[in-house]
């Protein structure tokens, strides 16, 4: 008998049909022996809606209020879930963050998770219930609802897991597991079978929508086994774990790309110490993150800035920007939202030389220019215009022939039976 968490997002969520099909599927598996924690995201399209709601009234909103809204379609899907699953002769329990509780910082709107107290979830699954828990969710040292960034009932699933420590975590949702690249821009991608936690830190933050990334994180460090799997459908997914030697003889494990930055360019910065400082701190204050960053050679005692945010904090990172560029005195402050990142990522590259040459050697063959690069051990990005991610994606995706499934992969362990 195992303690499982599973989460299921939005789009099985969907309709009352869905959430119907999911309570179906939890009891099966509860009814296989196991004690199941259910971890559920907001009906589909639902905390968009909520989010239009507050846009028509301002882009500023105060944000304790703006968390106190857009929690409330976890509301609705955990409550809709356990009674679905009673309907069915179930025995359930819906839990929202506040009541578990599910601790948070109080970043509102990207707030992290700070502790989980057990015992409440404990005594539910010892009555023989299933857990019903509200994603997105937190509760702040002064008793305040926060949420956890878009997408983070994932997050609140492994944290679940970790707190509990739960034999395995399930995240369902519409794609079965992690790819070589986005099979909408690329048909040859190709479902990855397992693949390590760093890796899917790195697409998963690169823009792979597969899973939050704050969630791998938490996995990475409290080592829980998560399994990416399609909703109401059987069949493997990809195993996301610590990885081991077999996995980093894969030079190159997928390509990301991410459209969700903007470029600031802050234009004649006067080149002294403290002024980086002066620039990020406001930003860091502001809960903004901040992700490339380029400085140019100086010139004369001038040198220009770029870096690069989310779009959604675009307008605050750019007003905030100015009023510090004006006190440093800098010519002026530019902005550019027709960029992408692409991204090569893989364990392998660690142990491997010319990986980054090949990527270059690739978009420069396609004809597209690269404006800013970075590079970690086991990824490199570019960022370009925009109007080129998909040819460089593939482009990309063919140069490290992905579409391919790597030899060395199984082969040893298969051979070492006989
Ligand atoms: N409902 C939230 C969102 O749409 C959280 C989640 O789906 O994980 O971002
Ligand atoms: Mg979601």
């Amino acid at each position: 008998m195992a303690l499982i968490v599973q989460k299921y997002g939005g789009s099985s969520m969907a309709t009352v049909e869905r959430i119907q099909e999911v309570a179906r599927r939890v009891l099966a598996r509860q009814g296989e022996g196991h004690d199941l924690v259910v971890v559920v995201s907001a009906m589909k399209g639902e905390t968009d809606r909520l989010i239009g709601l507050t846009k028509e009234i301002t882009d500023l909103p105060n944000l304790r209020e703006y968390d106190s809204m857009v929690s409330t379609g976890e509301q609705v899907a955990t409550a809709l879930l356990a009674i679905a699953l009673e309907a069915l002769g179930g025995k359930a329990h819906s839990l929202l963050a506040f009541q578990i509780p599910i601790r948070s910082d109080s970043g509102f709107k990207d707030a992290r998770i700070t502790g989980i107290e057990t015992a409440r979830m404990r005594k539910l699954l010892r009555e023989g219930r299933v857990v019903v828990v509200a994603g997105f969710q937190g509760l702040d040292p002064r008793g305040c609802i926060t949420t956890l960034g878009r997408g983070g009932s994932d997050t609140t699933a492994v944290a679940v897991a970790a707190a509990l420590r739960a034999d395995l975590c399930e995240i369902y949702s519409d794609v079965d597991g992690v790819y070589t690249a986005d099979p909408n821009l690329v048909p040859e991608a190709r479902r990855l079978d397992r693949v390590g936690y760093e890796e899917v830190l790195e697409l998963a933050s690169l823009g792979a929508k597969v899973v939050q990334i704050r969630a791998v994180e938490m996995a990475m460090k409290h080592r829980v086994p998560v399994m990416f799997r399609r909703a109401f459908q059987g069949g493997v997914g990809t195993v996301m774990s610590k990885g081991d030697k077999e996995m980093e003889k894969i030079v190159v494990a997928g390509v990301a790309y991410d459209q969700n930055e903007c470029k600031i360019t802050v234009a004649r910065v006067p080149d002294r110490p403290g002024v980086a400082a002066a620039l990020f701190q406001p930003l860091a204050e502001a809960n903004i993150a901040v992700d490339m960053i380029i400085q140019n050679v100086s010139e004369k005692g001038f040198t220009d800035l770029t870096f690069t945010v989310r779009r959604e904090d675009l307008s605050r990172a750019r007003r905030l920007t100015e009023a510090a560029a004006r006190k440093l005195g800098a010519a002026k402050v530019e902005t550019d939202d027709q960029i992408a990142k692409v991204s090569i990522v893989g364990m392998g590259m660690r142990t491997h030389a010319g990986v980054a040459a090949k990527m270059f050697q690739a978009l420069s063959a396609a004809g597209i220019n690269i404006q800013m690069i970075s590079t970690s051990e086991i990824k490199v990005s570019c960022v370009i215009d925009q109007k080129y991610t998909e040819l460089a994606v593939r482009e990309l995706h063919r140069a490290f022939e992905l579409d391919k499934k790597p030899a060395a992969a199984g082969k040893p362990r298969a051979r070492a039976k006989k």
